[in-house]
């Protein structure tokens, strides 16, 4: 790719480098060092935040720790005053070792044993996800009189990553739970939905925030109880090679739909993961080996030393599909790209058209973009002996 267009591509994925000088510096930085790496710039993240900040101020950020847990992401988001939602008491760890209060943190995961939900609430975290019964049981026994917010089940459609069914209950359990953890003195606090990750379909937040209306009206009308907060979840897309619509217009739409369900608002929460930090990452990596399966294959097939287990897990099924280019310039040809680990499903892409130079060669250096996003905790430790995935700091 010839380099203005390399600048027109990097700046239509949202990533940090946006100049040919930021490109030149980039490439300097990035010169002697052994990939495959994550560059990571925390300002992006910042960026981010505020646009958020900006066209939802009513809302609490609360960032989804596990999309990215660097020091660096979160010593940002917490000076910027982001709240936290974690997935386990180990990224409460994290949390409190740079000094984040315990009341900006929201343990997210439905799914926890009753000695991480003690931990969580000796350590002073008093906002709990639930979406059954024994998990209410469980948080009034070892978190008493925290507050309770019960996950609603999505479909996950139009997620390109979906977690539907794994998480949520549907609306009568959902009802039941908070019901149940009045009963057992917990404060029964309000609702939660994830529309899946990646959502690309904004409509699917319309449609969640009218179910958790009727919820609220239902408590309310019908048990006497008074919800007081509205989790709207993560979701919101990054972009990668689909488009996606412009950072401010989904938020504002978003907040549109509140307010249309929720006249008198209640204590409203955002957990985005993805949107926060994957347009902060780069992964550069090289090209291993390029062969052919016979002499007339129409495929080359590119072996890159990054693949499913070196942190490129959400290509599974093809589900995520990262932007990548190179500086070759060249005839663009269609490739299938492959990881370096000897397991046969660690193939990146074959149904989904990627294309790079048809001189390609050994040894270049390929940049995976919008890679901020679950791929540093999603590398395995040592799978055939590769290393986790490093990641380096860019700073301006
Ligand atoms: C993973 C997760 C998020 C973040 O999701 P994104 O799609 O990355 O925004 C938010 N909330 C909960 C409960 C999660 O599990």
């Amino acid at each position: 790719m010839r380099q203005e267009e390399i600048i027109e591509v990097l700046k239509e994925k949202g990533s940090f480098i946006r100049t040919k000088e930021d490109w030149e510096r980039f490439k300097n930085f990035i010169k002697d060092k052994e990939t495959p790496f994550l560059v990571i710039n925390p300002e992006r993240v910042r960026e981010k935040y505020r646009l958020i900040r900006e066209n939802f101020p009513e809302a609490k950020i609360y960032y989804a720790v596990k999309a990215n847990p660097v020091k660096e992401i979160l010593e940002i988001l917490k000076e910027e005053g982001s709240y936290f939602d974690i997935a386990s008491i180990y990224e409460l760890d994290l949390l409190l070792e740079i000094g984040v209060e315990p009341e900006r943190i929201s343990f997210g995961n439905t799914i926890k044993k009753r000695t991480h939900i003690e931990y969580a609430y000796k350590k002073g975290v008093r906002l709990f996800v639930t979406d059954s019964e024994e998990d209410v049981k469980n948080i009034a026994k070892y978190a008493p009189g925290s507050k309770v917010f019960s996950r609603i089940l999505t479909t996950g459609i139009g997620a390109d990553w979906p977690l539907s069914k794994k998480f949520g209950a549907h609306l009568d359990i959902v009802v039941d739970t908070l019901i149940l953890a009045k009963k057992l003195g917990l404060i029964p606090y309000g609702v939660s939905f994830h529309v899946g990750s990646q959502q690309r379909d904004v409509g699917q937040w319309d449609e969640a925030i009218a179910t958790a209306r009727f919820i609220f009206n239902y408590m309310r009308d019908e048990e006497g109880i008074e919800l007081k907060m509205l989790n709207i979840g993560g979701g919101l897309p990054a972009r990668y090679t689909e488009p996606i619509p412009e950072d401010d217009l989904l938020i504002k739409e978003i907040r549109r739909f509140v307010f249309e369900d929720f006249e008198d608002l209640p204590e409203i929460i955002i957990e985005p993961g993805r949107f926060l930090v994957a347009e902060a990452g780069i992964i550069v990596s090289e090209v291993v080996l390029i062969s052919k399966k016979n002499y007339i294959d129409p495929y080359n097939w590119v072996y890159l030393d990054i693949g499913k287990f070196g942190g490129l897990i959400e290509t599974i099924d093809e589900s995520i599909k990262f932007p990548i280019i190179c500086e070759r310039e060249g005839f663009p040809k269609r490739v299938i790209l492959a990881g370096p680990t000897c397991d046969s499903m660690d193939i990146l892409y074959e149904k989904s058209e990627y294309y790079l130079p048809e001189d390609l060669k050994i040894g270049d250096k390929v940049f995976i973009l919008s890679t901020g996003a679950y791929t540093l905790t999603y590398s395995s430790v040592s799978f055939n002996g590769f290393p986790p995935l490093k990641y380096y700091i860019w700073e301006k």
